[in-house]
């Protein structure tokens, strides 16, 4: 049973000053009607009708968009004003926004504490000053550095968004990301692969030659390693890539550019790691070899098989002369995976 549902409510940041080279909110905030503190009410009520009964350990109003608190302060209070209402009277448990690191100051915070605001999570993307140059994202990495202090001190829970391949990024850059990231101890974390979006200046750089994007494998590899160092620091891992209805579709079958978006990047990264945690183990094993049994818990079952079964083909393809069988071990944890000899 699903034991928490979030109430999404998308607000648009009209006149985002930003440019960031992989956004296309202008567009879609042009194609999106404003929203209104009733439009919160009516979304909130809408929802709260089909959660009704499902015995839900948490609900959460969720503002999403990128950057609430770039909008101005009296509409961020009407909003909230109204997620506040419902979680006063116990309707919903938790308040959570996106923003972007230097929208974040003391009058901001004072503004959401008041206003009963749980979770902030902020786009960092990077903590690398090159990256976030080349992504022309406005702020360098000691603002986001001491934005997510700043969030912690004030006592709220701290999310954080990173992303790989963006221009002038590496793999070392992106670990490097993910280590300081450790360090600022969030309390969950979002990984998006980075995906060429239609009308942004990343086509047009991409279109120019002047930024290559990763090919899938590359990123499958580094969001694996960049997620195996979060989730081993007890960082909870909320998303790994984007979803559909965050890319806006067009008339040309999709908004993304072929090859840089992939529907199932959870369970290809997912997938990875636990292709090379049996390979690890496998390699481990002394003696002569010959019938072996792959063991996960039934969540991670599907990340052990592989998207499509990739991982069963791997090994069938890798090491041909071994008889595998793959089952269920339910004291395991997740992203436990053990090998048994026979
Ligand atoms: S990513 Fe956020 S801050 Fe950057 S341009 Fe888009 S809406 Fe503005």
């Amino acid at each position: 049973m699903k034991k928490h549902a979030i109430i999404p409510i998308f607000i648009p940041h009209r006149g985002c000053p930003n440019d960031c080279v992989f956004c296309n909110q202008r567009e879609i905030t042009a194609q999106i009607e404003d929203v209104t503190s009733p439009d919160v009410r009516k979304k909130i009520e809408e929802y709260l009708v089909t959660l009704e009964g499902r015995g839900l350990e948490t609900i959460e109003v969720a503002f999403f968009g990128g950057s609430f608190t770039g909008i101005p302060i009296e509409e961020q209070s009407a909003f909230l004003k109204v997620a506040k209402e419902y979680k006063d009277i116990g309707k919903i448990d938790k308040i959570h926004l996106s923003t972007r690191p230097d929208y974040i100051d003391e009058r901001i915070l004072n503004n959401l504490k008041k206003y009963g605001t749980d979770i902030i999570e902020l786009g960092i993307q990077s903590f690398d000053d090159e990256v976030l140059a080349a992504s022309q994202r406005g702020h360098d990495s000691r603002q986001a550095v001491q934005a997510c202090k700043l969030v912690k001190e004030w006592g709220f829970e701290l999310g954080i968004q990173l992303m790989i391949g963006l221009p002038s990024d590496t793999k070392e850059k992106a670990i490097l990301s993910s280590k300081k990231a450790v360090k600022l101890a969030p309390s969950s974390a979002r990984l998006y692969p980075t995906v060429i979006i239609r009308n942004t200046k990343l086509m047009e750089m991409y279109k120019e030659g002047s930024y290559v994007p990763l090919d899938e494998d590359e990123a499958v590899e580094i969001t694996a390693e960049m997620y195996k160092l979060l989730h081993e620091a007890g960082i909870k891992i909320l998303r790994v890539g984007l979803k559909s209805t965050d890319i806006m579709t067009d008339k040309e079958g999709g908004a993304a550019l072929r090859g840089t978006y992939h529907p199932a990047f959870r369970q290809l990264v997912e997938g990875r790691i636990a292709r090379e945690a049996l390979e690890g183990k496998l390699n481990e094993l002394q003696g002569d070899i010959s019938n072996v049994t792959f063991a996960s818990n039934s969540a991670c079952f599907s990340n052990m098989i592989g998207h499509k079964g990739e991982n069963k083909r791997y090994f069938a393809e890798n090491y041909a002369s071994l008889n595998i069988s793959y089952i269920i071990n339910q004291t395991l944890a997740d992203n436990e995976y053990i090998v048994i000899k026979f």
